[in-house]
């Protein structure tokens, strides 16, 4: 299976510039490379393929010596990204769908470039992983937040703001963990925590996190106080783009540490199904809209596939509202945290008992999945 790292670059200033110029010469022979094939579609009807156009770039790269500090495979990778492009377009034509044309790449709208075979070719490793060698930039300083893990197959270098990122795809072997007869459901989005666990674990976003949220708000109002057009209004723009960036950073490393924990010690994890969940009324009330539930579920499927562990979805109406012990039903309103039941009188935590039917379902419930119930799920 493949998996992707992101890492933190910093260049040196020089270093900077080589970066940015080779994503100047990169734009530039998308772009031309766009041109050629609408020229030839529009005025012949012909289409000029992939191979066709990757077979000139020896002589660009001989004629325009610029284009020597580039990497040949990084040129082709170009050629390849319009060739997808287009690709992509014939396919939505056929299909009968609305289908842009393959557009011309403005400046700032072409922000990364690949090597496409980095685990031979084009990029290094150096000096413990403190370093990366990046073919026609030099030796780059990197910061390895995270172990690279498996084989690398691509490397893709990218500028997010005024900062530079190094993307891997490794291929790595799935890692079994020896198995679990543990099962856990989990709630999600109940503020304000992050998720609850059928076990009364509550698990809350770290307060830099927090923090880091406030300050965007603060940046965000701001920018709205700003006169249009005006130079402030462009710094404060700046801003409230790198808090944007720092924010998504910082969740996704959240994610990964969370769904580490719970796929190293359960079997099976429970989890709402986000798709029905998007049509109920709950949707809403949970603050769905933060778009980071998607990602988590998503990192926590594949550590999961990796690890040899299940995930389960499952259907969530009335999870919030029904006693997992005796099953009677009851409405409360959403700030009611903590209740007694009237049918049975167990004391229940609304976010808690939610996570309790979660986890239920996972083998009573409509989604049809049978597993075994590795214990009662009693309070
Ligand atoms: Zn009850």
């Amino acid at each position: 299976m493949r998996k992707a790292f992101k890492y933190r670059l910093y260049p040196t200033k020089p270093q900077r510039r080589d970066l940015d110029k080779t994503l100047m010469l990169c734009r530039q022979l998308y772009n031309a490379a766009l041109q050629e094939r609408r020229d030839a579609y529009k005025k012949a009807g012909r289409t000029v393929g992939f191979y066709e156009q990757k077979r000139y770039l020896p002589e660009i790269r001989a004629e325009l010596p610029e284009y020597k500090h580039i990497h040949s495979q990084v040129l082709q990778n170009v050629i390849e990204r319009v060739d997808l492009a287009f690709k992509g377009f014939f396919r939505r034509v056929k299909a009968g769908q609305k289908a842009g044309y393959p557009r011309f790449k403005g400046k700032g709208r072409y922000d990364s470039f690949t090597f496409p075979q980095a685990g031979t070719t084009g990029v290094k490793l150096q000096d413990g992983g403190r370093r990366v060698l990046l073919y026609g930039i030099g030796s780059v300083k990197v910061k390895l937040h995270r172990p690279l893990e498996g084989k690398i197959k691509t490397a893709t270098v990218k500028r997010e703001g005024e900062h530079w990122y190094i993307i891997f795809i490794t291929e790595v072997d799935p890692k079994p963990l020896p198995p679990s007869e543990e099962a856990i459901g989990i709630d999600l989005g109940t503020n304000p925590h992050f998720l609850v666990t059928s076990e009364g674990e509550m698990v809350e976003a770290p307060r830099h996190f927090q923090k880091a949220e406030e300050k965007l708000a603060k940046a965000q109002r701001e920018l709205s106080r700003k006169k249009k057009g005006s130079n402030r209004r462009k710094k404060a723009r700046l801003k409230v783009a790198k808090l944007h960036r720092k924010i998504a950073n910082q969740r996704r490393d959240f994610h990964h540490k969370v769904a580490r924990k719970l796929v190293n010690r359960y079997g099976t994890i429970v989890h709402e199904d986000l798709n029905i969940l998007a049509l109920s009324r709950s949707y809403v009330a949970k603050g769905i809209h933060d778009a980071g539930w998607a990602q988590f579920l998503a990192i926590l499927a594949y550590k999961a596939e990796e690890a040899g562990r299940r995930v389960v979805g499952v259907d969530p109406k009335h999870t919030s509202q029904d006693c997992p012990v005796c099953g009677h039903r009851e409405k409360r309103p959403l700030w009611v945290r903590v209740s007694t039941c009237p049918q049975c009188s167990t004391l229940l935590h609304r976010d808690v008992a939610a996570a309790q039917n979660i986890l239920a379902r996972a083998w009573t419930g409509p989604s049809g999945v049978a597993i075994p119930c590795p214990r009662s799920p009693g309070l």
